[in-house]
């Protein structure tokens, strides 16, 4: 659902803390999971009530609800995008705003055409979010990347 102005935003704000409980906050350039339920794109799910439509029950992606905590209101028929693919990220810095056409492009420019399949652990999905960032940076991260993806490699995962 679409939140189209402050006063629903500062609604929004009031189940902060919920989202925050249900986030794997890591470091500033690693994604942050969501650790409830996801729909079955792999993206998080935040319920909440609506007062402005008599306290009905909503829901919204989490990404979606982490970008308007962070940055504001999404411009109707705007996307919420993934630099890291992440659908379940939550993670700010891994978020940016596009267009249908932007999301495909994106997917393409990535050479990902993986369609509907998610990747299955947070590991996995950790190492292909450090490939379409073009990680990492630090020799420890690094050496922590090769052996996820070595050992994902002898699983046959990667
Ligand atoms: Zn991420």
């Amino acid at each position: 659902m679409t939140i189209v102005n402050n006063e629903q935003l500062e609604h929004l704000r009031t189940y902060e803390k919920r989202f925050w409980r249900n986030v794997d906050k890591d470091d500033e350039d690693e994604c942050w999971d969501w650790n409830m339920s996801l729909d079955i794109g792999g993206y998080g799910i935040m319920t909440f009530r609506r007062p402005w439509e008599g306290g009905k029950t909503s829901s919204m992606k989490a990404h979606r609800y982490s970008w308007l905590i962070h940055n504001g209101l999404i411009p109707e028929g705007i996307l919420v995008l993934h630099t890291c693919d992440n659908p379940a990220c939550c993670n700010p810095n891994h978020l940016f705003l596009g267009t249908t056409q932007d999301n495909i492009d994106d997917k393409v420019r990535k050479g990902n055409a993986r369609g509907n399949s998610i990747p299955r652990t947070p590991e996995q999905r950790k190492a292909i979010g450090d490939k379409a960032r073009g990680r990492p940076r630090t020799e420890e991260s690094k050496a922590k990347q090769k052996a996820t993806i070595a050992r994902l490699q002898k699983e046959g995962l990667y």
